[in-house]
């Protein structure tokens, strides 16, 4: 699947919000956003325009779906699954971001930044109800254990991870066994347990025009 790949550090200052795109660096004074808090570019440096209407719910969008490090297709049918749901839109739509398996990887800390989970999952290191999952997209649920592949469970790339994230904190719908490298979702996920400051209704607004 195509994915983004200029400099992700751009993605947070167009965004002027740090995304916590590149693990370790991330909380680190090497952090792009801490040195250069202005939109990348030409005009870059220039105060950056007050938005209102379509243009704030268009960065509301853009950052969300940069959070998760979706292309704008997929993104898009997230929100039309989430509005085909019972219940608030905006809500679900976040709810299925959470639910991603790249996503839980990450939220267990057995990855520094969702890209790291990414990998992790696509090169075949994560079991789901002991099965493997190459599928970063893939919908974890209640009940099941996500964990790392018995022959990976040594990998230096993974404790140095979990070394870093272990004070992060785990979200309520998750639980972590450290020492054996897995987890498990115990809940689905609810609105409050998204730590990241989101105002969902702007995207519902957005795709409802
Ligand atoms: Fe964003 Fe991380 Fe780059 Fe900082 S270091 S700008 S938080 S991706």
């Amino acid at each position: 699947m195509a994915r983004y790949r200029d400099a992700v550090c751009r993605l947070c200052r167009r965004e002027g919000v740090k995304l916590f795109l590149k693990g370790r660096r991330c909380l680190t004074d090497k952090c792009a956003l801490e040195k250069r808090n202005f939109a990348p570019g030409e005009q870059g440096k220039a105060r950056r325009p007050k938005l209102v209407g379509y243009g704030l719910q268009l960065r509301e969008k853009q950052k969300v779906r940069r959070l998760y490090g979706i292309l704008e297709d997929q993104f898009r049918s997230y929100f039309e699954k989430a509005a085909a749901m019972k219940g608030i839109t905006g809500e679900n739509l976040l709810r299925l971001l959470e639910l991603r398996l790249d996503n839980a990887v990450y939220r267990l800390g057995l990855a520094t930044s969702r890209a790291e989970a990414r990998q992790l999952v696509r090169h075949g290191h994560i079991r789901v109800a002991g099965r493997k999952v190459n599928i970063p997209s893939y919908q974890v649920a209640p009940g099941q254990e996500v964990a790392v592949r018995e022959a990976s469970r040594n990998s230096p790339t993974i404790q140095r991870a979990l070394d870093l994230t272990g004070g992060r904190g785990i979200p309520p719908w998750l639980e972590l066994d450290q020492t054996n490298k897995k987890g498990r979702v115990i809940s689905l996920p609810k609105r409050e347990d998204v730590n990241f400051p989101i105002q969902e209704q702007m995207i519902v607004e957005l795709y409802s025009k």
